[in-house]
């Protein structure tokens, strides 16, 4: 799936305006510890802001590579083996509106790279490596590729301004394991990316939907019954994905 990614997060920010919640912007979650009562006492902060405090009953942990949640409590660690890339996003120039390249081999050693025009007239060209597979750095290996034959060799007009883009996600075998008591982890927090191709949005989007849609009914009903049922259901699904 080729986005836009900022137009995609306003768009999925918009899907709960008229529900009663509150986006808290450029602010960090630092730890959480269980309370007697059963609850959960997190420590956040923000650039404008010292350290404050949040008491919850649940907590969705959707912190993708990183595990925050889980983390601060001792239920999971950082994946062992994560997809590392970087992707260089050029105006689409005289380049093929239709054509979309993977490459593999030795330009990207153990992951692989690609160029896909955008709907908005862009292309974007990537790269992506396994660590610890690898230590090569994936920009080492973009600058390579740029200073390579094979931008000609593709027919590549790669000219102009550029922006960059560049992340971590877990490339690990799905764990069925999404729910810790009142702590759901979701999207690549819980593995849902593939570890083939590094695909998430698609899955990470209708999963932690039914995730959500599963946890409102738990809170409506006060029963864990509906987030039993939905990891049931995901156990089903997800491999299913993975091997499409
Ligand atoms: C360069 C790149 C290209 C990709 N291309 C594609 C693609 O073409 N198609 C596709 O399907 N997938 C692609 N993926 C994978 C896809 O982006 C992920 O699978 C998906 O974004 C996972 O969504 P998520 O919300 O679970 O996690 P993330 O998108 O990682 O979001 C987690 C968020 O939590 C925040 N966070 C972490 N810790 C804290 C904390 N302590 N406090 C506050 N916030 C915190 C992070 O800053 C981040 O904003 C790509 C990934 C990368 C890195």
């Amino acid at each position: 799936m080729v986005l836009n990614i900022t137009d995609l997060y306003q768009w999925l920010a918009l899907k709960s305006e008229h529900k009663s919640r509150q986006l808290l912007f450029a602010t960090k979650f630092l730890s959480t510890t269980l309370t007697d009562d059963g609850r959960y006492l997190s420590q956040v902060r923000s650039r404008l802001t010292p350290i404050s405090q949040i008491k919850s009953k649940y907590i969705v942990d959707g912190s993708g590579v990183h595990n925050s949640v889980l983390q601060s409590l001792g239920l999971g660690e950082k994946p062992a083996r994560t997809g590392v890339n970087i992707e260089y996003e050029y105006p689409i120039g005289s380049n093929k509106i239709d054509h979309a390249i993977l490459f593999v081999g030795s330009a990207v050693l153990s992951g692989y790279g690609w160029v896909f025009p955008t709907a908005d007239g862009k292309l974007r060209v990537g790269v992506g490596v396994i660590y610890p597979d690898t230590t090569a750095s994936p920009k080492t290996l973009m600058e390579s590729f740029l200073n390579s034959s094979d931008v000609h060799r593709f027919g590549l007009e790669l000219t102009g301004e550029y922006t960059v883009d560049a992340g971590t996600i877990p490339s690990i075998a799905y764990d069925p394991q999404l729910v810790f008591g009142n702590v759901i982890r979701v999207g690549d927090a819980a593995n849902f990316a593939t570890p083939t191709v590094g695909e998430g949005i698609r899955i990470c989007m209708e999963n932690g939907s039914n995730l959500g849609k599963a946890l409102g009914t738990a809170i409506g009903t006060k029963s864990s019954e509906p987030l039993k049922k939905i990891r049931g259901h995901l156990q089903k699904e997800i491999p299913n994905k993975l091997s499409l």
